[in-house]
């Protein structure tokens, strides 16, 4: 367990390099660490390393892990693609959904959010690949999505997040990133409360920071590898 402990501080190490090397302000990266298919223990020794804020894609295996952290005050993030039938469940249990990609959505879960909870935060997800298996909104309609959004009274606009199609070649990666904070950028100038730019996993985040992520999403290099892959 002092693995994932230094898993952590080796991450928020370059996760610093690469906010100097490009010239990023220190701090605006922050680290989301997914925990999808981790025991609810790995995650205790996550939060004692310092962090707080966890990402999960599985809504009955988080509400799992939720009931058994209770005690601790850790920030919920879920990003897995979202059916309609668990929009319920998510409203109620996060504090943040990365992954809302259609009006649908977004609807049921400003419905059924208990306005005694706070506004339930969105960053809109974008297909950048328009690959047709893969969820998000193609880059088209976000400003749509994004503007019905704004406008629902239990829900707080909050970003955009994407999962590229894995490349290893470090140009190819910043330019596909480069497409979503271009895109970010001219959105957050209409709707001010956009601060979140949710890009960047354990094999690309340098690429996203470099093109401007203010969120990386790591599970990989924390935890180590996932039995099954997702
Ligand atoms: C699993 C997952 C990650 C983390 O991926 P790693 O390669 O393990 O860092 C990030 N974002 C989403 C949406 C995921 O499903």
């Amino acid at each position: 367990m002092t693995r994932i402990a230094e898993n952590i501080s080796l991450v928020l190490e370059q996760i610093q390099r690469f906010e100097r090397q490009y010239a990023r302000e220190p701090g605006a990266v922050k680290l989301l660490a997914v925990s999808k298919q981790q025991h609810a223990e790995s995650l205790r020794c996550a939060h004692a390393a310092g962090l707080v804020d966890f990402g999960e894609n599985y809504l009955q295996e988080a509400e799992e892990k939720i009931a058994a952290l209770a005690d601790l005050p850790l920030i919920w993030h879920f990003i897995g693609p979202i059916q309609s039938n668990k929009t319920r469940g998510i409203a109620a249990h996060f504090d943040w959904v990365h992954s809302v990609d259609r009006e649908k959505i977004a609807r049921r879960l400003d419905e059924q959010r208990d306005p005694a909870l706070g506004r339930l935060n969105v960053c809109v997800q974008i297909n950048l690949s328009e690959e047709s298996t893969k969820s998000g909104t193609a880059l088209a309609d976000c400003r749509s999505l994004c503007a019905t959004v704004s406008t629902l009274p239990n829900l707080c606009l909050r970003g955009l997040m994407a999962i590229p199609a894995p490349l290893t070649d470090f140009d190819s990666q910043r330019q596909s990133f480069h497409q979503l904070a271009a895109e970010f950028t001219a959105l957050a100038a209409v709707h001010p409360t956009m601060d979140t730019l949710s890009m960047g996993m354990s094999n690309d985040y340098e690429a996203a920071i470099a093109e401007g992520s203010t969120l990386v999403r790591i599970g990989t290099a924390l935890f180590g590898a996932r039995s099954r892959s997702q």
